[in-house]
Formats: structure tokens, C-alpha cells, sequence
């Protein structure tokens, strides 16, 4: 893996993204596991143990998969070809915020300043882009942010609604404004700061899983965010090799942990195409 030298955001757009997740994930694992599963089981049960055990396993899943993502240099910088010989090639295109010719499914971005190996889309979350080496570890961090909230989402609702009393419109008041009650003082307890909590995972829930849908289906059909708009991929090839192109040989591990290594089958650069006139079969 190719690390990127410069992992600072490079928008305010994106700082402040970035912040925003790295102080909520491990607020909510705080709160999830030594407010709420206290709560719920007995300290040193079985059950708490297995809780315990499984939101860690899914925090160090969120963790690695955003380090991950974040370190993962998947720009053409490594690719650069003089133009001459670029030339020759199919489906290579001049930059000119590079100038430099970059390779097919490469996409410059504004942001990050250089083209991006089967860019995807940039991240604001993590404050880069999302291409061809690190968008398995992107897909895992959605992913289980999404599981992180469907389960902290069936416990809170135990845990919120057993110990307040849902009092109608003020509860729904407090749900839809949770910020401004704890922000403005109008309600400074520990019950109104777990509301917002919940509030805040519920629209993560909700957020993350129209994200993981969105992204896992483009996955299976082989195209990346601005491809799809073509009615079908030149580049799919069959759901099971699009998950291996994206998730590598040791796909089946990588929902594991981000520290299995998966290498992907190509390089980011020549593509594998479904019409038989394809690249590799010409130069045959
Ligand atoms: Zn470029
Ligand atoms: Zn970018």
C-alpha cells in the first residue's frame, strides 16, 4: 500500500466532517458501552461480556477501515506516463490541472488536486477520495457504521425509553431539537445529552444505510458513483468478479478486519472490459 503524504483535509468542508466523526464514534462507543449495556446486563455476565466484545470488534472495524481509507494514497502520482508513450495507450486522457495523461476511470478532483485512480467520489467523512485502492476499506467503514447503528439502535430504545417518560409534544420537541435543548440551557441533564445521542444515531442509521445500499450496488454492477449514470458498465463483469475487483482475492476476509491483506487483481490503470473487443484479448 502506498501511503499519502498529505492526510490534512483540504476544505473547511471537510475539517470539519472529519472532526465530526472523530469525536462521535467514540462518543457513542462510550456511550453505548458503559452507559447504555451497564444498564441493560449486569456488569460481568455473559451477556454483557458478548456486547462488550462485539461493539469493540465493530469499533476497531470503523477505526482501521477510516485509517485505512484516509491513508491509502490511490492517486495516478505513481502512474504518471510522458505524454508520448500515454498516447499510444486506449482510453488515456491529458489532464491539464495535472499535465500529465492519466489512465481510463481516472477522474481529477478539485479538492484532493490530482486524478484519482477509478475515482469514486471524495469523501468529506474521511477528506479524501474514494479510487481504486482504498474503496474497499471505504465500503467496509460504511458498512459498519451502519451495523454499528441498527445495534445501538435496538438497545437505546430499551435504554431511552426505560427511563424516561414519553410525554407528548415535549418529548418529540426534545427528539426533533435535541442540540438546541442541551446548547441553550433549557435542559442540562445527563437524560437530555443520551437523547441527543440517540437522535444523532438514528439519523446516522439512516444516513449510513441509504449510503451502504447506494455503494454496495454499484459494487455488484461494476461502475463507480459517475458511471452510473450510463445504463450499463462496459466494465461489469459479472457480480462475483465485481466484488473480487473491488475487494481483492481474499475478498471473503476483508469484512474480517482492514489488517487482512486482499490484493487486488489489477492495478488501477488497464481495465478488464465486458465487450470482447477489450484491451488485453487486442493486445493478444
Ligand atoms: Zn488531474
Ligand atoms: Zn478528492
Amino acid at each position: 500500500m502506498n501511503f499519502r503524504k498529505e492526510i490534512w483535509p483540504k476544505s473547511a468542508g471537510d475539517a470539519a466532517s472529519m472532526v465530526f466523526t472523530l469525536i462521535i464514534v467514540p462518543v457513542i462507543y462510550w456511550f453505548e458501552l458503559w452507559v447504555v449495556l451497564p444498564q441493560l446486563f449486569p456488569p460481568g455476565s455473559l451477556l454483557y461480556l458478548f456486547h462488550f466484545t462485539l461493539g469493540t470488534f465493530i469499533l476497531i472495524n470503523i477505526v482501521g477501515n477510516f485509517t485505512y481509507t484516509v491513508l491509502c494514497d490511490t492517486s495516478t502520482r505513481s502512474m504518471i506516463l510522458p505524454v508520448s508513450k500515454a498516447k499510444m495507450r486506449e482510453g488515456w486522457r491529458f489532464c491539464a490541472s495535472c499535465e500529465a495523461m492519466a489512465p481510463p476511470r481516472s477522474w481529477h478532483c478539485q479538492t484532493c488536486g490530482i486524478c484519482i485512480l477509478k475515482r469514486d467520489h471524495h469523501c468529506v467523512f474521511t477528506g479524501c477520495c474514494v479510487g481504486y485502492f482504498n474503496h474497499r476499506y471505504f465500503l467496509m467503514f460504511v458498512l459498519y457504521l451502519f451495523i454499528a447503528t441498527v445495534y445501538s439502535f435496538y438497545y437505546n430504545n430499551h435504554f431511552i425509553w426505560g427511563r424516561m417518560e414519553f410525554h407528548f409534544p415535549m418529548s418529540i420537541i426534545k427528539m426533533v431539537f435535541p442540540l438546541a435543548f442541551s446548547v441553550f440551557g433549557l435542559d442540562y441533564s445527563m437524560d437530555q445529552f443520551y437523547l441527543m445521542l440517540y437522535v444523532i444515531s438514528i439519523v446516522g442509521m439512516g444516513f449510513t444505510g441509504a449510503l451502504s445500499a447506494y455503494h454496495f450496488h454499484l459494487v455488484f454492477t461494476g461502475a463507480v458513483a459517475h458511471e452510473r449514470a450510463k445504463s450499463n458498465s462496459r466494465y461489469n463483469l459479472g457480480w462475483r468478479q465485481n466484488v473480487k475487483d473491488v475487494f481483492g482475492e481474499r475478498w471473503y476476509l476483508t469484512w474480517i478486519l482492514p489488517y487482512f491483506e486482499s490484493r487486488l487483481i489489477g492495478n488501477g490503470v488497464s481495465w478488464r472490459t465486458a465487450a470482447p473487443w477489450n484491451e488485453k484479448s487486442k493486445n493478444k
